[in-house]
């Protein structure tokens, strides 16, 4: 999805996996500026890693407490949380308005907290999340001021976001996925419906969600909306959004 971006920017960059054990994470990220690396995406488990080692931080990733990407910019180090608003860029492009929205969120990870904090941060008029370990949704919670959710049966809400990794790998279970997540037998889900999912085939939440007639949003598009936010750190371009979209959908059929 990169590099499609990248050809299409007319750059000659390149975007490398670069496994990193977690002891050498800071000294390798401090000397990637170096070697002419302009940012990093950076995944489990590193993101509390890059948070702490950054000079400057977004209020994303600040509030969030954890970063996904890291810009290098005349030998400083910026850190960012794009999961958060690369939601609200594919809410916006469907026509969801998260302001005013009642939603519920499933799922205390790390991408539960960024979906949290960011529909917060738009307006929503509650945000609650459940998670199958309760503690961590009342971590989320406490931490970010919103509301913990006891069930994920969506009864009143607007958005449901699934932020779990319920649905990922194959094969799937449909039933037992849905039953995971206490949404088997649930026929009216929310209006719109957000799976950060995603895979070759239609994920069980997104089915459930269009079974049902809601609005869906896919983790496909959740991906490039965050990978464009990353790009545009880096590159200072606007991303193209239509390459990166088609090359993700390549790649993952
Ligand atoms: P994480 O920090 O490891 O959190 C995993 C979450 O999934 C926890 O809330 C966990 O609940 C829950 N979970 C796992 N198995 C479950 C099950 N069988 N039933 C119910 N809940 C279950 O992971 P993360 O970073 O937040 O990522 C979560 C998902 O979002 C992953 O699938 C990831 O690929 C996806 N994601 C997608 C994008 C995108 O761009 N599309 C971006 C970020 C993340 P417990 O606390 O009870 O274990």
């Amino acid at each position: 999805m990169m590099n499609a971006a990248f050809r299409a920017l007319g750059l000659d960059w390149r975007y490398l996996r670069l496994p990193v054990p977690a002891e050498c994470f800071e000294e390798t990220a401090r000397a990637l500026p170096g070697s002419g690396y302009r940012g990093a995406n950076v995944t489990v488990p590193h993101k509390l890693a890059a948070l702490r080692i950054a000079d400057e931080a977004s209020a994303a990733a600040r509030a969030i407490g954890a970063a996904n990407t890291l810009t290098f910019v005349g030998g400083s180090i910026t850190a960012d949380n794009t999961d958060a608003g690369g939601l609200l860029d594919a809410l916006e492009a469907a026509g969801a308005t998260p302001a005013g929205a009642r939603a519920l969120v499933l799922g205390a990870g790390g991408a539960g907290r960024a979906v949290a904090w960011a529909l917060r941060e738009a307006g929503a008029a509650e945000v609650a999340v459940w998670n199958r370990t309760p503690e961590r949704a009342r971590a989320v919670a406490r931490d970010l001021g919103v509301d913990v959710a006891s069930s994920a049966a969506p009864r009143f809400a607007d958005l449901l976001v699934n932020a779990t990794m319920v649905g990922l790998g194959t094969p799937l279970d449909r039933d037992a996925a849905l039953a995971d997540l206490g949404l088997a037998g649930v026929a009216d889900p929310p209006a719109t419906v957000v799976d950060l999912v995603y895979g070759e085939h239609l994920t069980p939440v997104c089915a459930w969600a269009e079974m049902g007639g809601a609005r869906v949003v896919d983790g496909l598009e959740i991906l490039v909306r965050q990978g464009a936010r990353s790009l545009e750190s880096w590159t200072g371009r606007r991303a193209p959004l239509d390459v990166m979209r088609a090359a993700a959908r390549d790649a993952t059929a």
